[in-house]
């Protein structure tokens, strides 16, 4: 079987250079091709001997992931559909702003976590992405934007946050290389500050993840007490409040930034009333003692109808926003974007399983349904030329 180039860092393609007879610099040579300048096929890569060249065209590949759709959202949100066969599909979404150009992306079709609001969740768990699935989001996403807005070969995702479909801490294995990628200087570059995992809190592999690659981290709490977090996030009976916001302490040792993301996502009647508020700003500033360093971001319930539960209204959530900004606690309430194309957060399988039905939703939205893009038809950036 031949190599997919994408399922490597750079450690791991110079380990597969050497097999091959070659020298380390030549890894880093192919990395960059790869990851800087989205090459695809050896023959572009015209600093590499032509035997080099040769040999990697019969030992190896450089495979994406074939884009099924493509939307483009009223405010520039772009989301796409890929496929990762056998009826999965996953996707990611680009937000631009003013100052950063963010990119979402999955680490897993489906969820085995089974969140009540969430979409990925009810849809039960298909598999986990390998390291080259995962990258394939982010290296299709950059050079497609760069040829898209015209960048003249300018950087556009500076940004990348692992809040697509999936637990990315439940795929571990996958996970650290393709975090190591985004962060090389020979690959992404980005900083580890602007490198985000989402987890729902599987506490050993937090622990992991601050030994290994100590990225920024948002945990998704949405609930105050563990009898409310059991019942939103099952994971909370295997691993209950006390013990995540130690983890949280103990990954504040190692992270990029001096403060944990706490997600909250905002659900009317169930977790959003004043004694929420209170029970939470109880819960982070006096936890063991000394509380967690934390910024909280309310997100604002994106409905699915099979979920049963409503988005909190706005005043109640600003009410919520209120009691923890008056406690001293940065709290956040996050921006809707993209919504007109289902681009956020939990939306991000809405579509994607019964693909018989997205023709349907499609056709409902009022978005740009751009020419769906098969990998090869990479554009003209994503050559290297
Ligand atoms: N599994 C990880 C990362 C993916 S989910 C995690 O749970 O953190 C990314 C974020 O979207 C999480 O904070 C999650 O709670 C939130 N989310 C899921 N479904 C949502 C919905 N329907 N509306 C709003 N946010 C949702
Ligand atoms: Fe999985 Fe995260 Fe959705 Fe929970 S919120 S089901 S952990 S993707």
């Amino acid at each position: 079987m031949t190599a997919n180039l994408l399922d490597f860092d750079l450690e791991g393609l110079a380990a597969y250079c050497a097999s091959l007879g070659e020298k380390r610099f030549r890894a880093t040579q192919l990395f960059r091709w790869i990851h800087q300048k989205g090459a695809r096929d050896f023959s572009q890569m015209t600093d590499l001997a032509k035997s080099l060249r040769d040999k990697l065209q019969g030992a190896a590949h450089i495979t994406g992931l074939p884009v099924l759709t493509q939307h483009e959202s009223a405010d520039g949100t772009i989301k796409w559909l890929f496929d990762v066969g056998n009826g999965d599909a996953v996707e990611a979404v680009f937000i631009p702003e003013d100052d950063r150009g963010t990119l979402c992306i999955s680490s897993q079709a489906g969820c085995a976590v089974g969140c009540r609001f969430c979409s990925t969740g009810h849809q039960g768990f298909s598999r986990n992405l390998t390291t080259g699935e995962i990258l394939a989001q982010l290296w299709f996403a950059e050079h497609f934007l760069r040829a898209h807005l015209k960048t003249n070969g300018e950087r556009v995702i500076s940004n990348v946050v692992m809040m697509g479909m999936g637990e990315p801490l439940q795929n571990y294995s996958a996970l650290v290389p393709a975090l190591r990628v985004m962060l090389d200087d020979h690959g992404y570059g980005l900083s580890r500050r602007r490198v985000t995992v989402s987890t729902s809190g599987v506490v050993p592999m937090m622990d992991r993840l601050g030994e290994d690659v100590p990225v920024a981290l948002a945990v998704s709490l949405h609930a105050p007490n563990d009898e409310l977090r059991d019942k939103l996030v099952p994971l909370n009976k295997k691993y209950p409040l006390a013990e995540l916001l130690d983890a949280c302490n103990r990954y504040l040792a190692h992270a990029p930034r001096d403060f944990i993301t706490f997600e909250y996502c905002m659900l009317d009647g169930v977790n959003d009333q004043p004694e929420h508020a209170r029970q939470l700003v109880e819960l982070v500033r006096h936890h063991g003692g000394q509380g967690v360093s934390c910024k909280l971001n309310l997100i604002p319930f994106n409905p699915f109808p099979a979920s049963g539960l409503v988005r909190s209204p706005q005043q109640q959530v600003q009410a919520f926003a209120k009691i923890l900004s008056d406690a001293g606690i940065v709290t956040t309430v996050r921006k809707t974007r993209g919504d007109d194309i289902d681009a956020a957060c939990g939306q991000l399988a809405g579509d994607v399983k019964d693909r018989t039905r997205v023709g349907t939703r499609i056709a409902q939205q009022r978005t740009v349904m751009l020419k769906p893009l098969p990998v090869e038809a990479a554009p003209k950036e994503a050559r290297g030329t």
